[in-house]
């Protein structure tokens, strides 16, 4: 049972930016699996999006009038190195949040949409939070879990961009956050630490989200047989 992620197999389907059509689009799909990716600008989400999927995501998330919106794309597993005869799972671009620029009326947008998204979105969609290495845990990473902990969703912390991070200290103090974190916020099941920029921590990635898969796969078939 040797899994990957099938490298450019992303498929964009659409992308989102009403309420009313995400809403739509999660009551049409109550049992999707996959993963959903959100962090603060910058962060280095479409750098691990392509590190991870190839790099066709992020330059149709990158485009003007796509960074405010809900990407949705779908992608396949490899077993073995070819196409698995698993259904295709989905990527979920989110919008970043913490813009130095937002005017109030973007910022209640980014509320709503992620708030209905949250509510709505399927168990079988794992969500992955995006921080900053050498500054995680800022004050908008805060507040996005504060916002979370309203919903139940789990989730999965990966820290990027630690190639950056220089010291022994350095990488000690991170360390150390990981507790004070999971005790903080009760959604984070697991951290990673990663770089897009080394791919050093991306296969532990890699091989969290296709247990998180596999994983979905099984539970959703074990509750159609128990129907
Ligand atoms: P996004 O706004 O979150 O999608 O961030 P991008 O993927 O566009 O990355 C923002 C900046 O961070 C770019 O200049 C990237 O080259 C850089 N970057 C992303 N990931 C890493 C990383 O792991 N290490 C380093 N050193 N730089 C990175």
């Amino acid at each position: 049972m040797n899994y990957q992620i099938r490298p450019q197999s992303t498929d964009f389907k659409l992308g989102i930016a009403e309420l009313s059509q995400l809403e739509t689009w999660l009551n049409d799909n109550p049992a999707a699996i996959g993963i959903a990716v959100v962090g603060r600008s910058n962060v280095g989400k479409s750098s691990i999006i392509n590190a991870l999927f190839g790099k066709s995501v992020a330059r149709v998330s990158k485009t003007p009038g796509r960074t405010r919106e809900v990407n949705i794309f779908t992608f396949n597993l490899n077993q073995n190195g070819k196409l698995s005869d698993l259904p295709p799972f989905f990527l979920i671009d989110l919008p970043g949040y913490g813009h130095a620029e937002v005017s109030k009326e973007m910022s209640r947008k980014w509320n709503d949409l992620i708030g209905t998204f949250f509510e709505l979105i399927s168990p079988g969609i794992l969500l992955a939070n995006l921080q900053d290495a050498r500054h995680p845990n800022q004050a908008v990473d805060q507040q996005f879990y504060d916002f979370l902990n309203n919903y139940t969703n789990s989730s999965i912390l990966i820290f990027n961009k630690i190639d950056k991070l220089k010291t022994q200290k350095e990488r000690a103090q991170l360390e150390k956050l990981k507790p004070i974190l999971s005790k903080a916020y009760k959604s984070i099941r697991q951290m990673y630490f990663a770089s897009a920029e080394t791919k050093q921590g991306l296969p532990q990635v890699e091989s969290a989200l296709i247990a998180h898969l596999l994983e979905q796969v099984e539970i959703q078939k074990h509750e159609r047989e128990n129907l």
